[in-house]
């Protein structure tokens, strides 16, 4: 099969003369170059993933030196790995790995690297799907290596382990498959399907380190169709899998699109990289868990202070009454300031989700505005004015930023009487 048509409609000109000049490049020294993994995939069913992974049939550091340097490109050596990486310029990044063979010196032990021939580092892949490999040569160009039939599993839409051991050797490909059967809509065939329930009922998660399955959480809660990808978490019981009497909720599906629409129709209000989307999508997936469960997972994945905080959250019902409590027809802004200040933004976006029309417009107004209004006055101000500082002081302050969030009070001048009458009040 050849897919030099389809690399050429869908990889950009810049990117694709890269590949064929590295291409000639690997031929002129006799060695062999591919492309492999997901963006053969994705070629294949007419999209285009942003990572281009080669493989070299060869020494990938030395290969990956000498035409970055004959391109004038940067680039970054792992030679334990035997892989490099091309760095042409912006986000753009073009990892080349050495063709090896898998080698363990022990089990669990980072692997040796055996230089061997492509169908061989084909092998060591999750699915059939991700097992093809491009080649890049001008003599060979677009032809496709495919050893495991992964072309016709594309065309069935099925997600098929290439051995028996496949889940056992790495737990992590069941997470894999769950968020690729989710993102493409496809089915495990069945003898994989088995081997997922096998591998399950023998708690193959117990000896996944938690870092490891943080970072699959959070590439399934960044995919677009989380949502589905949820509803086969559950199917196979993965949250119980990962801790026992964890279990994902169907919530999500109410809210995810809420959360990503919150975090749009918010935008103006949110700083940028002030939210973390797979985070409030996890916790909207975790919602209704006990807060006990929750903060054990959120230390099973050695989740930082801020994850486990929104994790938490989302015990019980903590978003729904949030949300209803923010219901109440006479709430001032001030109101709505003291129920949400402090709380991480995922938190808030996920309250939004679960909130009615007139809930969402409280929040609205608290990301766009409430939350940004400053004072004018200080408590140095209100020193150098002849008072002492005290906890007086500061509730005086805190009254006036009341006054201030719900529009009635503008001004420094302003301000300072309405801080001198409240410090008046108290006395
Ligand atoms: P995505 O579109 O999500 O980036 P991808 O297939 O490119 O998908 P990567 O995580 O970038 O996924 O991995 C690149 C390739 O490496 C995969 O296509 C697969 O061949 C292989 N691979 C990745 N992780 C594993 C794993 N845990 N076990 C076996 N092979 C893997």
């Amino acid at each position: 099969m050849n897919v030099a048509e389809l690399l050429r409609r869908g990889i950009s000109g810049e990117k694709l003369d890269l590949l064929e000049r590295l291409g000639r490049t690997a031929e002129a020294s006799g060695e062999r170059l591919y492309l492999v993994g997901g963006a053969v995939r994705d070629l294949m069913i007419g999209g285009r993933g942003p990572d281009l992974d080669l493989v070299l049939q060869g020494d990938a550091v030395r290969f990956a030196g000498d035409a970055a340097s004959a391109l004038g490109f940067g680039f970054d050596r792992h030679p334990a790995f035997g892989t490099a990486t091309i760095l042409p310029g912006g986000d753009f990044r073009m990892d080349i790995a050495t063709a090896r063979r898998e080698a363990y010196a022990k089990p669990g032990a980072l692997p040796d690297v055996v230089p061997d021939i492509i169908e061989a580092d084909l092998q060591r892949r999750d699915f059939t799907i991700n097992a093809m490999a491009l080649c890049l040569l001008p003599s060979g160009f677009g032809e496709i290596v495919d050893p495991f039939g992964g072309a016709d599993d594309l065309k069935k839409k099925f997600l098929r382990v290439l051995h028996d051991g496949s889940f056992v050797d790495d737990p992590t490909r069941i997470l894999r498959g769950i968020r690729f059967s989710g993102r493409l809509n496809f089915s495990f065939d069945e003898r994989t399907e088995k081997l997922i329930r096998e591998a399950l009922a023998r708690r193959v998660f117990d000896t996944v380190s938690g870092a490891r399955i943080k970072k699959e959480m959070k590439m399934i809660f960044e995919e677009h169709e989380r949502g589905r990808v949820v509803t086969h978490l559950r199917a196979f019981g993965i949250g119980n899998s990962i801790l026992p009497g964890f279990e994902f909720s169907l919530d999500l599906f109410k809210v995810a699109d809420l959360v990503r629409e919150a975090a749009f129709e918010l935008s103006g209000g949110i700083g940028e990289g002030e939210v973390e989307p797979w985070l409030a999508g996890f916790a909207a997936a975790a919602a209704g868990n006990s807060p006990p469960v929750l903060e054990e997972l959120a230390e099973r994945l050695g989740a930082t202070g801020k994850e486990s905080e929104v994790l938490t959250a989302a015990g019980g019902s903590f978003f729904k009454e949030l949300a209803k409590s923010l219901g109440h027809k006479n709430l001032k802004p001030s109101q709505v300031a003291s129920a949400l200040d402090g709380l991480p933004i995922e938190v808030i976006l996920c309250c939004y989700a679960y909130g009615g029309d007139n809930e969402r417009g409280k929040i609205r107004k608290y990301i766009k505005e409430t939350r940004n209004v400053r004072l004018e006055v200080s408590g140095d101000e209100l020193v150098s004015r002849g008072h002492n500082p005290s906890k007086r002081m500061g509730e005086a302050i805190g009254a006036v930023l009341r006054l201030k969030q719900d529009g009635l009070v503008g001004g420094k001048e302003a301000e300072i009487e309405a801080a001198e009458n409240h410090l008046k009040e108290d006395c």
